[in-house]
C-alpha cells in the first residue's frame, strides 16, 4: 500500500473563490464543495500540477450547480401554458432525446437516448417539452432505471395521458472505464403505464417506433 502524504510545500488551505449564486447552488454551497475539491486535490498528493488546478475547484462547484439544475426545476411551470386541447387520439411518440446524466454511486456521466410515447386523452403537450422532462431528470444524481420510472410517472401526472412508455438506452462512463472495463454496452431500460402496461398490442406499438431507425 502506497500512502501519499501532501509534503510541507504543498497548499493546505482551500481558496475563497468569488461565487455568485447559481440555479441550484447558491455561492456558500459552491463554495463547500470547492473545499471538497481542493481536500480532493491535496489528497492525491504532489504528482497534481498546482497551477493547471489552481482553478478547478471554481470550475468543479459551478459545474454541478449546472449538471445538478434539474433539482430545481418545477415541472410544472415547465409544462406551463404548453398544453394543448385535442381530438388526436393516436399513439405520440418522441424518439432519440438526446441526455447526460450522473450516476449517483459515481458521479460520473452515463448519457445516451431516451424515447418517450403516450396515448392522448384529449390533452397533448409541446414537442419541445418531453424532452425538457427527461432533461430535469438527466441533471441530478440518478440511476438509470429510476430515471425511466421518474420521467414516466411525471407524464402520467401532468399529461394524464391514456398510457405512457419510456425505453432509455445509455452508457456508463463508471462500467467503462472502471469495474468492469466494458466500452460500447449499452444498458436498455424501460417504463410503461396506464394501456401501455395493460394492452400488448399497444406496448408492441410503442416498442416497434422505438426499435425502428
Ligand atoms: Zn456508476
Amino acid at each position: 500500500m502506497t500512502i501519499i502524504e501532501s509534503s510541507s510545500d504543498s497548499k493546505t488551505e482551500p481558496t475563497d473563490f468569488q461565487f455568485e449564486d447559481g440555479s441550484l447552488l447558491d455561492a456558500s454551497c459552491k463554495q463547500v464543495i470547492a473545499d471538497s475539491v481542493t481536500h480532493i486535490l491535496m489528497a492525491v498528493g504532489d504528482g497534481v500540477d498546482a497551477k493547471g488546478t489552481a482553478d478547478t475547484p471554481k470550475r468543479v462547484a459551478n459545474l454541478y450547480d449546472e449538471l445538478l439544475s434539474g433539482y430545481s426545476t418545477d415541472p410544472v411551470e415547465l409544462l406551463n401554458n404548453a398544453m394543448f386541447d385535442v381530438e388526436y387520439d393516436e399513439m405520440v411518440v418522441v424518439k432519440n432525446i438526446d441526455f447526460y446524466s450522473l450516476c449517483e454511486h459515481h458521479l460520473l456521466p452515463f448519457y445516451g437516448k431516451a424515447h418517450v410515447g403516450y396515448l392522448p386523452n384529449q390533452k397533448v403537450v409541446g414537442l419541445s417539452k418531453i424532452p425538457r422532462l427527461v432533461e430535469m431528470f438527466a441533471r441530478r444524481l440518478q440511476v438509470q432505471e429510476r430515471m425511466t420510472q421518474e420521467i414516466a410517472t411525471i407524464i402520467d401526472e401532468l399529461i394524464e395521458p391514456i398510457g405512457v412508455g419510456v425505453v432509455i438506452e445509455a452508457q456508463h462512463l463508471c462500467a467503462a472505464m472502471r469495474g468492469v472495463r466494458k466500452p460500447n454496452t449499452v444498458m436498455t431500460t424501460s417504463a410503461v403505464r396506464g394501456m401501455f402496461k395493460k394492452n400488448a398490442s399497444t406496448r408492441e406499438e410503442f416498442f416497434s417506433h422505438v426499435h425502428r431507425n
